[in-house]
């Protein structure tokens, strides 16, 4: 692969692009840490690497990143696999993306966490694979849930409403041996302005956490709308655009 610093050469120049524009995210989330008063090492940086090459994550790695979010599969099962077998660094990549049930056999082979649960359905598949993945040494750790939160009910977003979150969050629990469950996941939806948006998550949050203490994830926040996430209370802001550019076009 050829990616990262070259001895001779010097870096290439997508990876004085990509360095240039992480400084910059980082920058931008330590600003917004210190304005909401809270320790910029509370929120984790989430590259998101969908839809581009290998070699950009390779190169991110280079540049001491060490977690990433994907969103389709099999196309991102087997970029990771190829990165970990070509470059000697551990990371850790999260599914953010939309999941389909006969999807999850795969993701429980490569995924640190999936952020995008939300069906009854999807976390027993995912119980199910997880276990699979555990027993066959293709994971030592249980597989993380987060459960995606609907302000809207909008189905082509995803996510529980909240009034479904405690069933969900009970199902997580019952499948301790493969789960844990993590926290909750928000992709702000369309027609609310992004602190609105990031007020409402933070309040159920704030609910949800009196019962399931140990779920103190909040990954919440894109390139948009990251600085409003981390006021409000996240701890993990997936960020994509802000730092590759824009997404290629896939080919069918
Ligand atoms: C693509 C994606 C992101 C990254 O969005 P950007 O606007 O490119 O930062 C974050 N979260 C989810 C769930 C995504 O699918």
């Amino acid at each position: 692969m050829n990616a990262g610093p070259d001895e001779t050469a010097g870096p290439d120049a997508r990876t004085q692009e990509l360095a240039a524009a992480l400084a910059a995210t980082r920058r931008r989330l330590v600003a917004a840490a210190e304005s909401a008063g809270r320790a910029p090492e509370d929120i984790a940086l989430l590259v998101v690497t969908k839809f581009h090459p290998a070699e950009d994550l390779a190169r991110l790695l280079a540049l001491g990143e060490r977690e990433f979010g994907e969103s389709r599969e099999p196309e991102a099962g087997r970029k990771i696999a190829r990165v970990r077998g070509e470059v000697d660094v551990p990371f850790a990549a999260d599914m953010i993306g939309s999941v389909q049930r006969k999807k999850a056999g795969g993701i429980a082979r490569w995924a640190r966490r999936v952020h995008s649960v939300d069906s009854l359905a999807l976390i027993d598949a995912f119980d199910g694979a997880a276990a699979r993945a555990l027993e066959a040494g293709h994971r030592d750790e249980r597989l993380g849930v987060l459960l995606q939160v609907s302000l809207d009910g909008d189905p082509k977003r995803g996510g529980l409403v909240a009034a479904d979150l405690e069933e969900a969050a009970d199902h997580v629990l019952a499948a301790e041996d493969s789960l844990t469950l993590d926290g909750l996941m928000l992709i702000a939806p369309l027609g609310l302005a992004a602190d609105d948006a990031m007020a409402r998550i933070a309040d159920i949050r704030a609910g949800f956490m009196e019962r399931y203490p140990g779920a103190v994830e909040l990954s919440a926040g894109m390139s948009g709308d990251m600085d409003e996430a981390i006021a409000h209370g996240s701890t993990c802001v997936r960020v994509g655009t802000a730092i590759l550019g824009p997404r290629p076009i896939l080919s069918p």
